[in-house]
Formats: C-alpha cells, sequence, structure tokens
C-alpha cells in the first residue's frame, strides 16, 4: 500500500475570526474545498469572539454589529436567523466625578467644565479656528485645529495616549479623521454671548444624550462566528483549532501553497493548497513566507497595540446604565470600563450581580501585560473604588482576558510598509489574498473585515484579481464611507477599478 494520497484544498484560510469565516462560508457554500486553520484552541471569532467563565460571558471590548453594507447586514442575518437583538446605545465620557455625552455635545462639554473652564475653552477653539495649524500631520495638530488647545487637553489627550501609549503628537493624524467627529462650538459661543448680553438662554440649549441602537447577537459576538463555523462544517469545509500556522510555502513551478501548522503542544502538520487567504497579522505571516518577500523586514516594523480586560463580577446592582464609559481621568490606568449586562441580559446570567470589565491598553511584554491575573485584579478593584463607582466589598469574582494585536497602530511609516508589502505580495504571490484587520494592518470593524473577505472571495470564483479589497474603506474618511462604494460595486457587479502598478 502507498503512502495516503495529499489531500489538496481549494482555498486555505488562515485565522478563524470574522474575515476568515466570512471567506470559508461563502467559498464552502460555492462547493470549493475550503480548510480554516485557527490559532486559538478554543474560541472562534477572533477579537470578535465571546469569552465565558461560569455563564457570564465578556466581548473583546464590546462589539457593536452595525453596517452600511446589505451584503453584510444580509450575511448576518443569514447565520443568525433567529436574529439579534436590537439595543439602545448609551457610551459617556467619565471625567473628574461628572459624566460627559461621547461624542462631545458642546452644551453640555462647556456647562459641566464650569464658567472658567468653559470661558478659556472658548476662547483657545476661537483661537485655532482663525488660526489654524496649516499641516496637521499629529492627532494632537488634528483635534486642536478643530476643537482648540484646552478641549484637546481635557477630552482628547489623555484617553488617546492611554489607547495607544504613544504621545499625541506621535500619533497620526489619519486615526482622528476616521474617528472623530465634528463639534458645533460656535452655537455653543452664540448662545453663551446671547446670555452675557441678557437676551436669555438662546436656542438649542437642552443637553441631548447620545442614543442611538445597534444589533448584538443575545450572547454575544461569539454566537454569530460560532454559527458561521457551523455552516462552514455543514457545507463541507473543515475548521482546524489549536492550528497556527507558522510556514507559508509557495511552489512557483505547480503554484501551489504548502502551509505548515502547529499546536500548542508542538505537532506540526502540513497543509496543500491552490489559493491562501490570510487575516493573520502582516507582521507575522509575511516573514513566514517562503521564498522570503523583500518586505518581511518591513513587516516586522508594523507595530501593535494590546488590550487586556478585567471582568468584575459585583453582587450590587448594574454602576451605571450606559454599555460603557470612557475614563479620561489622569489618575487612572483604567481606559474604558463595559458594562456586559447593557449589551444584553444574557451576558450576565444571575439577576443578583453585575458584570463590568475595566479595559486596559499596553504592549505585550510590558508592565501591566506581564502582570499576575491577581495583581491585575487587585488594580482593577482600586480603580473602581478611586472612580468612586464601587467599592472592593462588592467584588465577588475577577477573570482577566487578554488579546494580542488588538489594534494596528497607524504610526508615520505603516502606510509607506503596508504599501510595499502589497506591491510585492501582489505582483510575486497573485493566490495570496489578504483580508481583514491586522491581515491588512486596517483598524476597521467587523464589516469591513467581512467585506474584504467577500470580495476576497469573489476573486478567486472569478479566477482574477477583479476587486481590490484595498479600495474597501480606503481613503482613511469617515470609516463606513469608502465601505459603502464597495458594496454598492459588489452588488451590482460593478468592477472596483484596480490601481495598477
Ligand atoms: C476593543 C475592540 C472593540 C471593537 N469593537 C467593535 C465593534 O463594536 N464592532 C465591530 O464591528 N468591530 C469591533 N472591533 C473590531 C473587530 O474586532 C475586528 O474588526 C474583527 O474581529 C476583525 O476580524 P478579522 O477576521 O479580520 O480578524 P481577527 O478578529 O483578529 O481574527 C483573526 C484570527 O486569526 C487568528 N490567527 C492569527 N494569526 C494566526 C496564525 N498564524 N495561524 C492561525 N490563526 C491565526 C487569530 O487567532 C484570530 O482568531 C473591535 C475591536 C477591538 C480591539
Amino acid at each position: 500500500m502507498g503512502p495516503a494520497p495529499v489531500r489538496e484544498y481549494d482555498v486555505a484560510i488562515v485565522g478563524a475570526g470574522p474575515a476568515g469565516l466570512t471567506a470559508a462560508y461563502l467559498l464552502a457554500r460555492q462547493g470549493r474545498r475550503t480548510l480554516v486553520l485557527e490559532a486559538d484552541p478554543t474560541y472562534l471569532g477572533g477579537i470578535s469572539r465571546t469569552v465565558s467563565h461560569n455563564g457570564f460571558r465578556f466581548d473583546i471590548g464590546g462589539h457593536r454589529f452595525f453596517s452600511k453594507s446589505p451584503e453584510v447586514r444580509a450575511l448576518w442575518n443569514e447565520i443568525l436567523p433567529e436574529g439579534m437583538l436590537e439595543r439602545p446605545r448609551l457610551s459617556r465620557i467619565h471625567y473628574r466625578g461628572r459624566f460627559y455625552s461621547y461624542p462631545l455635545r458642546a452644551f453640555e462639554a462647556l456647562g459641566n467644565l464650569g464658567p472658567l473652564e468653559s470661558a478659556r475653552s472658548v476662547l483657545s477653539y476661537l483661537w485655532w479656528r482663525a488660526f489654524p495649524d496649516p499641516d496637521p500631520r499629529s492627532f494632537r495638530a488634528w483635534v486642536t485645529n478643530r476643537f482648540g488647545a484646552r478641549l484637546f487637553e481635557i477630552f482628547f489627550r489623555t484617553y488617546t495616549e492611554k489607547v495607544w501609549g504613544l504621545s499625541c503628537e506621535e500619533i497620526s493624524a489619519d486615526w482622528a479623521a476616521q474617528r472623530i467627529r465634528g463639534l458645533d462650538l460656535s452655537r455653543a459661543v452664540l448662545d453663551a454671548c446671547r446670555r452675557s448680553l441678557g437676551l436669555g438662554r438662546g436656542g438649542g440649549a437642552a443637553i441631548r444624550t447620545l442614543i442611538e441602537s445597534f444589533h448584538y447577537p443575545a450572547r454575544g459576538p461569539g454566537m454569530m462566528w460560532e454559527a458561521a463555523a457551523s455552516r462552514v462544517i455543514a457545507e463541507g469545509g473543515t475548521i482546524r483549532k489549536d492550528a497556527r500556522v507558522t510556514a507559508l510555502r509557495h511552489d512557483v513551478a505547480t503554484d501551489r501553497w504548502t502551509l505548515l501548522s502547529r499546536s500548542a503542544a508542538g505537532t506540526e502538520t502540513r497543509h496543500h493548497a491552490r489559493h491562501v487567504i490570510s487575516s493573520a497579522p502582516l507582521a507575522e505571516i509575511v516573514p513566514a513566507i517562503e521564498p522570503r518577500p523583500i518586505t518581511a523586514e518591513r513587516a516586522r516594523l508594523l507595530r501593535y497595540r494590546d488590550f487586556l480586560t478585567v471582568a468584575l463580577i459585583l453582587d450590587i446592582p448594574d454602576l451605571f446604565p450606559d454599555n460603557w464609559i470612557y475614563i479620561h481621568d489622569p489618575s487612572v490606568r483604567v481606559g474604558r470600563i463595559q458594562n456586559f449586562r447593557a449589551w444584553s441580559p444574557e451576558m450576565v446570567p444571575d439577576p443578583r450581580f453585575s458584570c463590568v470589565g475595566l479595559e486596559y491598553f499596553c504592549f505585550s511584554g510590558d508592565g501591566l501585560w506581564t502582570m499576575k491575573d491577581a495583581d491585575l485584579a487587585a488594580l482593577a478593584v482600586g480603580e473602581l473604588e478611586t472612580l468612586g463607582l464601587a467599592g472592593r466589598a462588592a467584588v465577588a469574582d475577577a477573570v482577566v482576558v487578554r488579546q494580542e494585536k488588538a489594534y494596528p497602530v497607524y504610526d508615520e511609516r505603516y502606510r509607506e510598509h503596508v504599501a510595499a508589502i502589497r506591491d510585492e505580495l501582489e505582483r510575486r504571490f497573485p493566490t495570496l489574498h489578504l483580508v481583514g484587520r491586522n491581515g491588512m494592518h486596517r483598524y476597521n470593524n467587523q464589516d469591513h473585515a467581512m467585506m474584504t473577505a467577500m470580495l476576497a472571495v469573489r476573486n478567486i470564483l472569478a479566477g482574477e484579481r477583479r476587486y481590490d479589497l484595498w479600495a474597501v474603506n480606503e481613503d482613511a474618511e469617515y470609516h463606513e464611507a469608502a465601505n459603502e462604494g464597495a458594496a454598492a460595486a459588489l452588488a451590482s457587479e460593478r468592477l472596483v477599478p484596480l490601481r495598477i502598478g
């Protein structure tokens, strides 16, 4: 008897997050032999997974499901036909014991700051509107141009530096342009003038609280991605957990790929495929390609921000009604606090308890990341007390959840590195398709990761690179805007023009 025939897959997919599972489902549904290799031994869903502990469930950051893309929404409905909850959104800033709406509401912000600080903030705003930095390249310069230096210091510097671990001078203006909405201070200023002239309160002084709604699976985002995985398997696809891809070998003569995966226990397995879709971080996957790309060293220069949540189970009622609050106080290290019951009652199974997630932004290997779980729990409990939100006597249990590479960092050179990597890989390896958040080093949401996966599948099925995956959310505009273009093109079968060269 000879050796067993080697199974060749049409497509091997690296990573079982939203991008990988979207691609796997669409391919398997089309009858393509599909293999998904996922490093995590337990969970599916990547950063969009839901971790569970004695029936309590935690997100990695809280995951809203919203999308302007009809394709993405249709796929969510198909995967979870029982539907999602529609939840009201409330998320405010907590600063020196007071709550402020997010995004900032001018009247409320100035009202809460008191007359002296408001006057300073308004003068600073007017100054920067009149004399803006003509070339705002850093986050600080971009935000200061729009809000003034004073409001920047109060509402942007501390939180942004907690998130990125970089000074606002080092962070690119791209990130601000993509994520921050404007603030109409001119109305607030007019109102203040009217009042000082004794002309009443002026119009629009009512404080509106930011409430919109979003969708959310009853048992967290992991529910969506577990259901997607079941569909992949039902359609004949294969998913291997505990299979970290460590090498991607391309045979130029046959134009075929051999992937090497390794389990946590060190067992290595080979897999063969005609195409590879990768959602793994560029910094890890590019140096794993053979023959070695010349941009492998650039890929290693890409930076990431890591993240951990200390989930505290408390035997007292919910601390606040918000889904989450942003913590701007410089006196504590926590950046955000999730209130899991506000996402879905099923996240907190026992009505006697509440459950909050204190989120810390860090670099893997730094003091926070390497702290023992018990010390992190003690830190979180102490900070909850410092903020005046709960006393330590209320804490019944604590769980730490770590997430490496939660955020691709937009530093001053990332664009150049990503462009060089992209150019080389597209030219040399047309059957390698980069998708998703860390797979493209794009700070994006689930729907964008899914859209890039959908376009990669289209390209594979078409047998040519018809769609430019990088055109999804390409300009650093408001993050849904570019997505709409790609979605519309997808719906109408129009081609997104490829940039050649
Ligand atoms: C704090 C936070 C809050 C967020 N909130 C929202 C939100 O409200 N709404 C929203 O839509 N999005 C949100 N996101 C973004 C969302 O998590 C991502 O857009 C989405 O998970 C990206 O999907 P992906 O498949 O590209 O990548 P990932 O989710 O990162 O999945 C990649 C998968 O690949 C696996 N992997 C990596 N390397 C290898 C390897 N070498 N071999 C095998 N497997 C590998 C990983 O284990 C992982 O499972 C948030 C993200 C963060 C960090």
